[in-house]
């Protein structure tokens, strides 16, 4: 009997793909185009993105600076001159994180692939026709306030539909915690983490980690491993 998931869903931003110019140099680009001195990072910026949605890039940029800036006794008027100076992302300059073509390619020699992304469809898609990967995925799932939002479970729901898999032979391969371990979870997906730098969380384990996608480079994957 065949075992292990028979198909492997994934997250793009910073799982696959990054871009080119980091969210920390944008946002001090930001502060200092909005003369305002700084009053969170990038890492909080980016813990933040979770909790909220937005109706474009600006919209969510504009609620993740405001409940920052609620926290921290600023005005909601200095998060929205951030939010307003922060550089549009050009999604034409991603390029793959180390490791994830290979990955891919591994992947898709023993599992049905599909994507999961939070984002703005034809954001997103730029960014997979950038990377020329837009045919690797049996399906694609964006998650957008009209689909859900990862952590919501209902991307990952329509994204078993679609493959016309159960839920215990999928696995769910992302950087979040929060929204792709979470999520996956959720819809009862096993979560497999790409482990970020310095972040770990008491309350979310993960069924697997992986430090590097070279992990994923062959068989057997984690989930192969007894
Ligand atoms: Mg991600």
């Amino acid at each position: 009997m065949e075992t292990g998931p028979a198909a492997v869903t994934l997250d793009l931003d910073d799982t696959l793909c990054r871009y080119d110019r980091s969210t920390a140099d944008l946002l001090a680009l930001a502060f200092d185009r909005a003369d305002v001195e700084p009053f969170f990072t990038a890492a909080e910026f980016a813990a933040t993105i979770p909790t909220v949605t937005g109706e474009s890039p600006l919209d969510l940029r504009r609620k993740c600076f405001r409940a920052i800036a609620a926290e921290q006794g600023q005005p909601e008027r200095v998060a929205d001159r951030v939010a307003e100076a922060y550089p549009e992302r050009d999604p034409t300059a991603v390029s793959f994180l180390p490791g994830a073509r290979e990955a891919l390619d591994s992947l898709a020699d023993h599992h049905r692939l599909a994507l999961v992304s939070n984002g703005e469809p034809s954001h997103q898609r730029a960014k997979l026709e950038t990377l020329a990967i837009s045919g690797a995925f049996e399906t694609t799932v964006f998650g957008t306030p009209e689909t859900g939002v990862k952590p919501d479970p209902e991307p990952f729901y329509r994204v078993l539909d679609a493959l016309g898999v159960q839920s215990e032979r999928a696995v769910h391969v992302g950087n979040s915690l929060a929204s792709d371990v979470v999520g996956a979870q959720a819809a009862g997906i096993a979560a497999v983490w790409l482990r970020e730098d310095g972040s770990a969380d008491d309350e979310t384990v993960p069924e697997y980690v992986v430090d590097d996608l070279a992990e994923l480079h062959g068989r057997p994957f984690p989930w192969e491993q007894g």
